[in-house]
Protein backbone atom coordinates (compact mmCIF):
# COMPACT_ATOMS: atom_id res chain seq x y z
CA UNK A 1 0.00 0.00 0.00
CA UNK A 2 2.69 2.39 1.01
CA UNK A 3 4.69 1.49 -2.01
CA UNK A 4 1.27 2.15 -4.24
CA UNK A 5 0.74 5.51 -2.81
CA UNK A 6 4.88 6.43 -3.65
CA UNK A 7 4.37 5.43 -6.94
CA UNK A 8 1.48 7.62 -7.30
CA UNK A 9 3.31 10.80 -5.72
CA UNK A 10 5.99 10.24 -8.08
CA UNK A 11 3.76 10.27 -10.94
CA UNK A 12 2.10 12.94 -10.06
CA UNK A 13 5.48 14.83 -9.69
CA UNK A 14 7.13 13.34 -13.02
CA UNK A 15 3.86 15.28 -14.30
CA UNK A 16 4.47 18.57 -12.81
CA UNK A 17 7.88 19.26 -15.32
CA UNK A 18 6.80 17.42 -17.96
CA UNK A 19 3.15 19.03 -18.03
CA UNK A 20 3.80 22.50 -15.55
CA UNK A 21 1.31 23.37 -12.50
CA UNK A 22 -0.91 25.33 -14.50
CA UNK A 23 -2.66 25.26 -17.84
CA UNK A 24 0.27 23.66 -19.68
CA UNK A 25 1.36 25.29 -22.90
CA UNK A 26 0.99 29.41 -21.65
CA UNK A 27 4.00 31.05 -23.83
CA UNK A 28 6.36 32.46 -21.69
CA UNK A 29 6.23 36.13 -21.16
CA UNK A 30 10.05 36.83 -21.88
CA UNK A 31 11.19 36.71 -25.34
CA UNK A 32 13.77 34.48 -25.63
CA UNK A 33 15.52 33.10 -28.79
CA UNK A 34 14.44 30.65 -31.26
CA UNK A 35 17.20 27.83 -31.90
CA UNK A 36 17.84 28.15 -35.55
CA UNK A 37 20.24 25.24 -37.03
CA UNK A 38 22.29 27.61 -38.43
CA UNK A 39 23.17 29.68 -34.77
CA UNK A 40 24.69 26.29 -33.88
CA UNK A 41 28.11 26.09 -33.46
CA UNK A 42 29.76 23.85 -35.94
CA UNK A 43 31.85 22.23 -33.63
CA UNK A 44 28.44 21.22 -31.62
CA UNK A 45 26.55 19.48 -34.73
CA UNK A 46 27.23 15.99 -33.94
CA UNK A 47 25.36 12.54 -35.34
CA UNK A 48 23.79 10.18 -32.74
CA UNK A 49 26.65 8.04 -33.27
CA UNK A 50 29.40 10.84 -32.13
CA UNK A 51 26.84 12.25 -28.95
CA UNK A 52 26.68 8.43 -27.63
CA UNK A 53 30.88 8.71 -27.44
CA UNK A 54 30.68 11.68 -25.71
CA UNK A 55 27.65 11.33 -23.22
CA UNK A 56 26.18 8.66 -20.34
CA UNK A 57 23.38 6.86 -21.62
CA UNK A 58 21.72 8.95 -18.84
CA UNK A 59 22.77 12.08 -20.27
CA UNK A 60 21.97 11.02 -23.70
CA UNK A 61 18.26 10.06 -23.12
CA UNK A 62 17.73 13.51 -21.82
CA UNK A 63 19.95 15.77 -23.79
CA UNK A 64 19.54 14.24 -27.39
CA UNK A 65 16.24 11.76 -26.99
CA UNK A 66 14.77 14.57 -24.90
CA UNK A 67 13.96 12.31 -21.89
CA UNK A 68 12.99 13.53 -18.41
CA UNK A 69 15.04 12.11 -15.53
CA UNK A 70 12.73 11.15 -12.71
CA UNK A 71 11.97 13.70 -10.30
CA UNK A 72 13.89 14.15 -6.97
CA UNK A 73 16.54 11.94 -8.51
CA UNK A 74 18.67 14.26 -9.94
CA UNK A 75 21.97 15.87 -8.55
CA UNK A 76 21.20 19.68 -8.48
CA UNK A 77 17.61 19.93 -7.31
CA UNK A 78 18.36 20.34 -3.80
CA UNK A 79 21.82 21.99 -4.20
CA UNK A 80 22.20 25.54 -2.39
CA UNK A 81 26.13 26.07 -3.35
CA UNK A 82 26.71 29.42 -5.00
CA UNK A 83 27.75 28.98 -8.57
CA UNK A 84 26.79 28.39 -12.50
CA UNK A 85 24.69 25.84 -13.87
CA UNK A 86 26.76 25.08 -17.72
CA UNK A 87 25.55 22.76 -20.59
CA UNK A 88 26.35 19.02 -19.40
CA UNK A 89 27.28 18.41 -23.07
CA UNK A 90 29.40 21.55 -24.11
CA UNK A 91 29.45 23.19 -21.09
CA UNK A 92 27.91 26.87 -22.19
CA UNK A 93 26.82 29.07 -18.78
CA UNK A 94 22.98 28.37 -18.90
CA UNK A 95 21.67 29.61 -15.28
CA UNK A 96 22.67 30.83 -12.27
CA UNK A 97 22.30 30.09 -8.59
CA UNK A 98 21.22 33.42 -8.19
CA UNK A 99 17.78 32.91 -10.01
CA UNK A 100 17.65 28.80 -8.65
CA UNK A 101 14.42 28.70 -6.36
CA UNK A 102 12.44 25.85 -4.80
CA UNK A 103 9.61 24.64 -6.73
CA UNK A 104 9.31 21.89 -4.65
CA UNK A 105 9.22 19.39 -7.87
CA UNK A 106 12.24 17.48 -7.81
CA UNK A 107 13.79 19.24 -10.52
CA UNK A 108 16.16 22.30 -10.54
CA UNK A 109 14.30 25.40 -10.96
CA UNK A 110 15.12 29.16 -12.28
CA UNK A 111 13.48 32.11 -12.38
CA UNK A 112 15.32 33.42 -15.86
CA UNK A 113 18.90 32.08 -17.20
CA UNK A 114 21.85 34.05 -16.96
CA UNK A 115 20.59 36.00 -20.26
CA UNK A 116 17.97 35.63 -23.08
CA UNK A 117 20.62 34.23 -24.96
CA UNK A 118 21.49 31.44 -22.79
CA UNK A 119 18.90 29.39 -24.02
CA UNK A 120 16.72 28.20 -27.03
CA UNK A 121 13.00 27.76 -26.99
CA UNK A 122 11.52 26.13 -29.03
CA UNK A 123 7.51 24.99 -29.24
CA UNK A 124 7.02 21.52 -28.34
CA UNK A 125 3.48 19.99 -29.38
CA UNK A 126 4.23 16.34 -27.77
CA UNK A 127 2.04 14.19 -25.46
CA UNK A 128 -1.12 16.19 -27.01
CA UNK A 129 -0.07 19.35 -25.04
CA UNK A 130 1.31 22.39 -26.20
CA UNK A 131 4.85 23.12 -23.72
CA UNK A 132 7.79 25.07 -24.46
CA UNK A 133 11.04 23.13 -24.88
CA UNK A 134 14.08 24.59 -23.44
CA UNK A 135 17.45 23.90 -25.48
CA UNK A 136 20.89 24.47 -25.05
CA UNK A 137 21.81 27.47 -27.96
CA UNK A 138 24.84 25.89 -28.59
CA UNK A 139 24.62 21.98 -29.05
CA UNK A 140 20.75 22.19 -28.87
CA UNK A 141 20.73 19.77 -26.52
CA UNK A 142 17.40 19.36 -24.45
CA UNK A 143 17.26 20.84 -21.20
CA UNK A 144 14.04 20.84 -19.73
CA UNK A 145 10.30 22.78 -20.16
CA UNK A 146 10.06 26.59 -19.40
CA UNK A 147 6.31 27.12 -17.84
CA UNK A 148 4.44 30.50 -16.28
CA UNK A 149 4.01 29.15 -13.06
CA UNK A 150 7.30 31.19 -11.66
CA UNK A 151 7.93 33.22 -9.11
CA UNK A 152 8.42 37.20 -9.22
CA UNK A 153 10.12 39.40 -10.76
CA UNK A 154 9.72 37.07 -14.53
CA UNK A 155 6.53 35.01 -13.39
CA UNK A 156 8.28 31.63 -15.54
CA UNK A 157 10.01 27.96 -13.63
CA UNK A 158 12.62 26.94 -16.02
CA UNK A 159 12.33 23.22 -14.97
CA UNK A 160 15.29 21.69 -16.28
CA UNK A 161 16.38 17.79 -15.71
CA UNK A 162 19.72 17.75 -13.57
CA UNK A 163 21.33 15.37 -15.79
CA UNK A 164 21.18 18.00 -18.82
CA UNK A 165 23.46 20.30 -16.69
CA UNK A 166 26.92 20.59 -14.72
CA UNK A 167 27.93 23.10 -11.83
CA UNK A 168 30.52 25.21 -11.13
CA UNK A 169 31.16 26.49 -7.82
CA UNK A 170 32.02 29.93 -7.56
FE1 LIG B 1 25.20 22.66 -24.94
Amino acid sequence: MRSAAALIFAVSFSFLCAFGKSEAGDKPKAKMALIKEKTMNERWKKSDAEWKKILSPEQYKVLRDKGTERAFSGKWWDNHEKGIYVCGACRLELFSSETKFESGTGWPSFWAPIASSSVATEEDNSFFSKRTEVLCPRCGGHLGHVFNDGPKPTGLRYCMNSVSLDFEKK
